[in-house]
């Protein structure tokens, strides 16, 4: 499924809409460039999870839980991460196989642990079509 998005607002609402579906156990992985909207996008599912605090990208830990909503949600940043086996130090399986919705940022640099049932979403700019523009294509 590929959508088109031209404000941060229609980007929020397609990740709200993806949010109020989640189910516990779900992981979406995210990908694409800095600055494309993969955290705008995450805003959103957490509007829909029902989660109302602040949700920003996790700057100093790999990942930011957040246990206000529908059900806990789970928000991983990996861009900063040197080594795989940092997730293993986090014991990301307890997250990835378990009772809530995960989100990864930069999901490709840590590729070899994504689980084969994750919804993948990539996010991408085209300039042609103008600054604002996002393609967001969605693998079921
Ligand atoms: P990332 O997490 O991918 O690095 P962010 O979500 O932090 O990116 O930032 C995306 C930036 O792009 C925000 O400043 C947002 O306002 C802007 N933006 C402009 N148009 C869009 C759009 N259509 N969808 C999402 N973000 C957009
Ligand atoms: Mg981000």
């Amino acid at each position: 499924m590929i959508i088109e998005t031209w404000t941060p607002e229609d980007t929020f609402q397609l990740g709200k809409e993806l949010g109020e579906r989640a189910k516990a156990g779900d992981v979406y992985t995210l990908d694409g460039d800095l600055g494309v909207g993969k955290t705008v996008f995450t805003q959103g599912v957490a509007a829909g999870l029902g989660i109302t605090e602040p949700v920003n990208s996790p700057t100093f830990t790999i990942v930011q839980e957040y246990e206000e909503g529908r059900i806990p949600f789970y928000h991983f940043d990996v861009y900063r991460i040197g080594d795989v086996e940092e997730m293993d130090e986090i014991g990301y399986e307890d997250y990835f196989y378990g009772d809530g919705l995960c989100i990864i940022e930069w999901a490709s640099l840590i590729e070899e642990i994504i689980p084969a049932s994750a919804k993948k979403i990539i996010i991408e700019k085209d300039l042609e079509k103008g600054f604002d523009f996002r393609r967001i294509t969605i693998e079921e």
